[in-house]
């Protein structure tokens, strides 16, 4: 690990690993082994990492799955799902809510995407809506304290560089490893956050956990994407470049550097779901699955 100088063998790395999350977890006060911990878990290398390791380190952390029903030709959600299955299967007691979109909705994602967007765009913002809907929604259902994500370093450094790119100054005031609870919205925690993404894959290795390779088939040509490879490509010249973009951004966040756009957005329940949302009338998820004759009749 060049950032830090340091080479460790197996036995020495999974001893680090799990200190540098702890450290995270305490750091940021982002919750305690009396609290219930929710995971979100895509069959990915940093989710599964992440449930793993607060298992580990003796942290109440059950997982939440979300079918969105992608194929892309290979049965993306259905690969994913299988990856979690077997990472189950060697851990008897990880619980697991599984949300499937197309049994609960009547339709996959890709489906709900093309309706409501005509075919004009990529599914991502429709599939955000979801993911952040129904996590919320188990969250809250089943009393737990806090959601969890394996966003890692690599993402959040990606996130915050197109954020300020553009200066979108309300994301930046909400990009942080901690989201407190707000009115119906579940604390959120992104404890691998200061872990790179190569960090997490080869904590996952040493651990033989079995994740999907395989990227969901929507992602090619994302920006984010495009993002990270100029950031990797800051990184090789400037060791801990990354991590210094992410670190002092955070720390310039808390020292007061974007002011009062920090402050909360006020919200007010769904009248269908019971959701927080900024919008007066339905939220964005219930609007998704309204029949077209009342979407007409709401413009
Ligand atoms: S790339 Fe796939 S999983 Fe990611 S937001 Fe887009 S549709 Fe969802």
């Amino acid at each position: 690990m060049r950032r830090h100088k340091l080479a460790l063998c197996e036995e020495h790395y999974l001893e680090w690993f799990p200190a540098q999350v702890e450290r995270a977890i305490s750091k940021y006060h982002m919750f305690d082994r009396e609290q219930r911990v929710l995971v979100a878990v895509s069959g990915g290398k940093d989710s599964l990492s992440l449930w793993d390791v607060l298992m580990q380190l003796g942290y109440q952390a059950d997982g939440i799955y979300v079918d969105l029903g992608i194929d892309g030709g290979f049965g993306y959600s259905k690969l994913s799902f299988a990856k979690i299955e077997a990472f189950l299967a060697g851990r008897p007691a990880a619980r697991l809510h599984v949300v499937d979109v197309l049994a609960e909705y009547g339709e996959t994602l890709p489906q709900a995407a093309r309706r409501k967007l005509r075919g004009r765009d990529k599914p991502c913002a429709v599939c955000g809506l979801i993911k952040r809907h129904e996590m919320n929604r188990i969250a809250c259902e089943h009393g737990y304290d806090v959601l969890a994500t394996g966003h890692n370093l690599d993402d959040e450094a990606a996130v915050l560089l197109s954020n300020v790119l553009y200066w979108q100054i309300g994301y930046l005031a909400r990009q942080s490893p901690v989201l407190a609870a707000q009115d119906g919205l579940a604390r959120k925690v992104k404890p691998l956050c200061r872990l790179y993404e190569r960090e997490v894959a080869a904590y996952a290795l040493l651990r033989g956990i079995d994740y999907i390779y395989e990227e969901c088939p929507y992602v090619t040509g994302s920006t984010t994407l495009f993002y990270k490879e100029m950031l990797n490509r800051l990184e090789a010249n400037s060791p801990g470049a990354k991590l210094q973009f992410y670190v002092h951004f955070l720390r310039a966040r808390k020292e007061g550097f974007l002011g009062a756009q920090a402050a909360q957005v006020p919200l007010t329940p769904c009248p269908n779901c019971g959701q927080p949302t900024s919008v007066p009338g339905l939220c964005a998820f219930c609007r998704l699955w309204q029949p077209r004759d009342s979407r007409e009749n709401d413009r």
